[in-house]
């Protein structure tokens, strides 16, 4: 049986490995199985949106992990103090596209989410492509953004062991606002992540450290301990030929100015990302979110298919681990010689 490091001993031997599950994916019973997949293999935590039907499917793939493998990974719900893409759709009434358009809205999809009938919610992850791509501008953005009595009261009953929060430049009120919104909740929380990185926002390294040491000002105040995300790409479902290295030049960038804290590194991360680390250093660990989800997308549809949850395909499951454990285990067994940033 696997055994799963507990996530403190994780950051400070530098192997945390958070999966992404539930940001964009509104299928229930894919996120159930997605969850016990890098569950069983051995990650630290997962990650998943502020939706009580999201949390629900991700907390049953965690207990049927824990009663059949022992090891249970923190619960981390995403929450966000302003506009993100993270929290965005892409929408559009296909009945006012005319028949001849090209379509090249469709053809921009990095997640073939838009069809003949629309956008299918379930795959968009709100990378914006589509938005510019459309010659009639029929496509909008929609954001799903919580109001801070909603996240104390989504937090109260959800009871997760971690908060992240995606913040931005110039939100600083909002981002105290949250955490007012936690402490009402009473949850003891084991670390809040902080979600930002310099290309979304437009912004230099030293503005980002700037930033990142405001945050760190606020969680002190507040007792709370920090996991410091630093988005390579807006977006981890960010993925493309040399993706993999760009959250490591982030970190290379910060990791002298930014504040106390584990560093980890988040957007557009893949299997090639460790490869790019350097000799015997680097962050406390890394969050898989589209990369993750990607390669157990075939055994998560084929098993819809056939109308069974994942766990119940065993043949099914042990392919899908062995894949999940390919991506994960490098990072879990990691021992770097000197963490600078634990
Ligand atoms: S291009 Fe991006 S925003 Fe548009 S539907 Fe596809 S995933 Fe969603
Ligand atoms: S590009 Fe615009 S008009 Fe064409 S199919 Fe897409 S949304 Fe419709």
């Amino acid at each position: 049986m696997k055994s799963a490091t507990d996530g403190e001993l994780a950051i400070t031997r530098g192997s945390w490995v958070k999966v992404i599950c539930g940001a964009s994916n509104q299928d229930i019973p894919s996120i159930s199985d997605l969850c016990a997949v890098y569950g069983a293999a051995g990650v630290q935590c997962i990650d998943v949106a502020a939706d009580s039907g999201v949390i629900s499917a991700a907390k049953k793939g965690l207990d049927w992990v824990e009663a059949k493998y022992g090891i249970r990974p923190w619960l981390m719900i995403s929450v966000s103090d302003g506009k993100d893409n993270h929290f965005r759709k892409a929408r559009f009434d296909p009945k006012r596209c005319p028949i001849d358009c090209t379509r090249p809205c469709e053809r921009i999809c990095p997640t073939e989410a838009i069809s003949k009938v629309g956008v299918d919610l379930s795959r968009c992850y709100g990378c914006g492509r589509c938005l510019s791509a459309c010659p009639l501008d029929l496509i909008d953005e929609k954001y799903k953004l919580l109001t801070n009595n909603e996240i104390t009261s989504l937090i109260s009953s959800a009871s997760p062991d971690a908060v992240e929060i995606h913040t931005a430049p110039g939100r600083r009120k909002s981002f105290e606002e949250i955490l007012k919104a936690l402490k009402i909740a009473k949850v003891n929380l084991k670390r809040i992540a902080v979600s930002c990185g310099a290309e979304a926002h437009g912004i230099k390294t030293e503005a980002l450290s700037q930033l990142l040491w405001e945050r760190h000002n606020s969680l002190k105040q507040n007792k709370l301990k920090p996991i410091w995300q630093l988005d390579g790409r807006p977006m981890s479902g960010d993925l493309g030929p040399g993706t993999g290295r760009i959250a490591i030049s982030l970190w290379e960038k910060i990791h002298d100015m930014a504040p106390p804290g584990p560093l980890q590194l988040a957007g557009g991360t893949n299997e090639e990302t460790i490869k790019h680390l350097p000799n015997g250093r680097g962050p406390a660990g890394i969050a898989f979110g589209g990369v993750a989800r990607k390669i157990i997308k075939p055994w998560l549809e084929e098993a819809q298919s056939r109308n069974i949850s994942l766990r119940d395909w065993p043949e099914g499951w042990q392919e899908a681990l062995q894949t999940a454990n390919q991506l994960v285990e490098p990072w879990l067994s990691r021992k770097p010689k000197n963490l600078q940033d634990c």
